[in-house]
């Protein structure tokens, strides 16, 4: 948006009630004169966008009380998005439990439950399982399933986003090419006996980026996050979207080949996640006697302080940062971010050990190497945030305004 008189709207055309709402969302123009001001319209016709977007309840008058008006005059009253009228269900897959939540659509978690659930069980049993979470969790949260606007869902592998589809999942059995949007639909109508509502699917890294960006770094314009689990992957948000690739292979940096003999759970040998992930730390763990079979053994091991297990997540750490070298001096990001079972200390001093010994000084002078702050949330926060500004993006709205016959 241009911020121009009559620019505002797509292709140049008038600004629409979409685009209202766009600005007062995003905080760009948050009264009628503001909004008059960067769309160019009369504010008869402003006043009629937004009797629209009132009488769907979806904007209401702020509490703030008048602000002072860019037009001049007297003070104006302020517009916000109304998040009361309906909710987003999401859910983020791991590998062997999965967490799901009732948000708001302005990304609070309003009931949350989290529980084993093993991806390789395939994508029938594993969403028709969470069919019956959503129905519990809105029970939970009091609030009815016509509530429901749309779904979110994180998954541990490619998604192009397109689709919905799955690609060549390497630690997904049997959900390449699944139909995830409509068996997990079905489940939704299933268990809470509403109507269907859109599904969105996208990558778990993607996702957790996405969420951490928007709440954290809003100002970042080039965020990478690192999940770093039972397997390894990237979330890349450039400009406050996230960058997938041509078909949702962007990030997926876990099967690099690091050149070692490690067999990988893709089949390939010498992949970064044979040798640096939760899963491939468990496995060394274990040659030696230690209890660890997955990456949230591997956690669990860290928090209570063991040192074997500090020692090779800080190795892990060294490996991935080799890496991230390539990366950050191709992206150039403001912030790099560590999630994922093994962020912590060990594995972040050696991220940063490879790190600044590999990259160009100059790509790494404003970089900030942090750990996540929404942790285990991030993916829950992500896909509700994804799924409100694909309902919300100014071509969708005018179409489901005429919906509800406003
Ligand atoms: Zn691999």
């Amino acid at each position: 948006m241009t911020g121009q008189p009559g620019r505002t709207g797509r292709g140049g055309g008038q600004a629409g009630a979409g685009d209202l709402l766009a600005l007062v969302r995003t905080g760009r123009a948050t009264t009628r004169g503001a909004l008059q001001q960067a769309t160019g319209l009369s504010r008869a016709t402003v006043g009629q966008r937004l009797d629209r977007l009132f009488r769907a309840g979806w904007l209401r008058e702020g509490a703030g009380g008048p602000v002072d008006s860019p037009l001049g005059g007297r003070p104006s009253i302020t517009l916000e998005f109304d998040d009361a009228h309906a909710v987003v269900l999401t859910a983020d897959l791991d590998t062997r439990h999965a967490r799901a939540a009732v948000l708001s659509l302005t990304g609070e978690i309003l009931a949350e439950h989290a529980g084993p659930l093993a991806v390789e069980d395939g994508p029938d049993a594993v969403l028709g399982e969470l069919g019956g979470w959503f129905a519990e969790l809105l029970e939970k949260a009091g609030r009815g399933a016509d509530e429901v606007c749309g779904t979110g869902l994180a998954v541990p592998g490619p998604v192009d986003s397109e689709t919905g589809l799955v690609v060549q999942p390497p630690i997904m059995p049997g959900w390449d090419g699944y139909d995830i949007r409509s068996r997990l639909s079905r489940a939704f109508t299933q268990h809470t006996g509403a109507a269907p509502v859109p599904v969105l699917v996208d990558n778990d890294a993607n996702l957790m980026a996405y969420g951490e960006q928007r709440t954290g770094y809003r100002d970042c314009s080039a965020f990478v996050l690192v999940k770093v689990s039972t397997g390894i992957g990237a979330g890349v948000v450039v400009g406050g979207e996230i960058f997938r690739g041509v078909d949702g292979g962007a990030g997926d940096i876990g099967h690099i080949r690091v050149g070692s003999e490690a067999l990988c759970r893709c089949g390939s040998r010498g992949c970064l996640a044979a040798v640096a992930s939760g899963g491939a730390v468990a496995r060394r763990l274990a040659e030696t006697g230690v209890p660890a079979a997955s990456g949230s053994d591997v956690r669990d091991l860290l928090a209570a302080g063991h040192p074997g297990a500090a020692a090779l997540a800080r190795e892990a750490g060294r490996q991935v940062g080799d890496v991230l070298a390539t990366v950050v001096t191709l992206l150039n990001p403001g912030v790099l971010m560590i999630a994922g079972d093994l962020a912590g200390t060990s594995f972040l001093t050696g991220v940063r050990e490879l790190l600044y010994q590999r990259a160009l000084p100059r790509s790494t002078a404003r970089l900030d190497v942090v750990t996540s702050r929404l942790g285990d949330r991030a993916g829950l926060v992500g896909a509700g945030a994804m799924v409100v500004e694909h309902l919300y993006a100014p071509t969708r709205v005018e179409e489901r305004l005429q919906a509800l016959g406003v």
